[in-house]
């Protein structure tokens, strides 16, 4: 991966990104995150783009105030509710943004023929790599930066998020401007710029995936305890913002398609 942005003699371009993303993250630890997107946008250009769940357009709308016209990246998994899939057209339609609809390899028709149906019943982990993780990978490509709207205070995989830090694992360095945002924060700025938010939440749904895993929460439960609800002591993550497993999962594939291992 290139920079185009003077490498030092001496420093091969991802080693140059390390030392970039470890100073900006001492530096910007504590700067709104529009000071952290601007940083953001001025030291990678067009190779920056944001990653929008669309469970609310927060980071969506400041990005496109300091960038008009950035890259916004909405992973198409084919399992979305509906409202999700009207949040992230109104993001089209409303804001100043290049969105860019990622899908995977296999439709959900296709992954039913050839793996089962409902995989993500019986192996989530592979659903997601297959559908998040794979695409992403895949987008984050042309790419030196991804900017997402991730807060500490979601759960403890991402308690210690920093502000930016280098993604060792797909080569480019991670801007999280809402690290240390609060719920609280995140209303205030739906309020204070009339945002429109996705419509479930007013179901109770206070984190939003993919409609087979997802459900509305109850009183006193965690933001992301309607995450694959039916899983007890997980992580409550799909492996795009805090590694789930360290193996990979080549070899479940493999072995769901009945391919003998090498
Ligand atoms: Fe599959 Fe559920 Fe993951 Fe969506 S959230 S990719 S349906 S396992």
């Amino acid at each position: 991966m290139t920079t185009g942005r003077g490498v030092p003699d001496g420093m091969t371009a991802p080693a140059w990104m390390v030392r970039l993303a470890a100073e900006a993250g001492k530096d910007l630890a504590d700067a709104p995150a529009r000071d952290v997107i601007e940083w953001a946008a001025e030291t990678f250009g067009n190779r920056v783009c944001v990653t929008s769940s669309m469970n609310d357009a927060v980071v969506v709308h400041l990005a496109a105030s300091v960038k008009p016209g950035i890259d916004v990246i909405f992973l198409d998994t084919g399992y979305h509710f509906p409202e999700t899939i009207g949040t992230r057209d109104a993001v089209r339609a409303g804001y100043r943004v290049n969105l860019i609809n990622v899908t995977p390899a296999r439709t959900v028709a296709e992954q039913d023929a050839e793996l089962g149906p409902r995989l993500y019943g019986r192996n989530p982990d592979l659903c997601c790599y297959l559908r998040k993780i794979v695409p992403l990978e895949r987008a984050l490509g042309p790419y030196d930066a991804w900017i997402t709207g991730i807060r500490r205070e979601e759960t403890s995989a991402r308690s210690d998020t920093q502000v930016v830090a280098w993604d060792a694992r797909r080569g480019v360095v991670k801007v999280n401007p809402l690290a240390r945002w609060t719920s609280k924060d995140t209303y205030r700025y739906l309020t204070e710029h009339d945002i429109p938010t996705h419509p479930l939440f007013e179901q109770g749904y206070t984190s939003i995936g993919c409609a087979p895993c997802t459900r509305a929460t109850k009183t006193g439960e965690a933001g992301r305890a309607g995450r694959w609800w039916w899983e007890t002591n997980a992580p409550k993550e799909c492996g795009m913002h805090c590694a789930i497993e360290t193996g990979g999962f080549e070899h479940e594939l493999r072995a769901l398609l009945g391919e003998k291992e090498e």
